[in-house]
């Protein structure tokens, strides 16, 4: 197993680290809706992938009923 020669120090380590971030998530306009939606999954307001509906949407309608009562 290699092994480093020096300690290094916390501060070196968390400089090299300010560098290391999450990046925005990328999404884009549902083609049916115009909902925002992530690429290459199914748009979980309309249902819709590739032009034809491949998911019921019954779930996002209860969820709507919940929230105006
Ligand atoms: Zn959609």
């Amino acid at each position: 197993m290699p092994l480093p020669k020096r300690r290094h120090s916390k501060a070196r380590g968390r400089k090299r680290r300010t560098h290391w971030k999450l990046s925005a998530l990328n999404l884009a306009p549902c083609p049916q809706c115009r909902q925002p939606k992530f690429p290459h999954r199914v748009c979980p307001v309309c249902g819709y992938y590739n032009g034809k509906q491949v998911m019921e949407i019954q779930i996002k309608e209860k969820k709507k009923r919940k929230d105006k009562s």
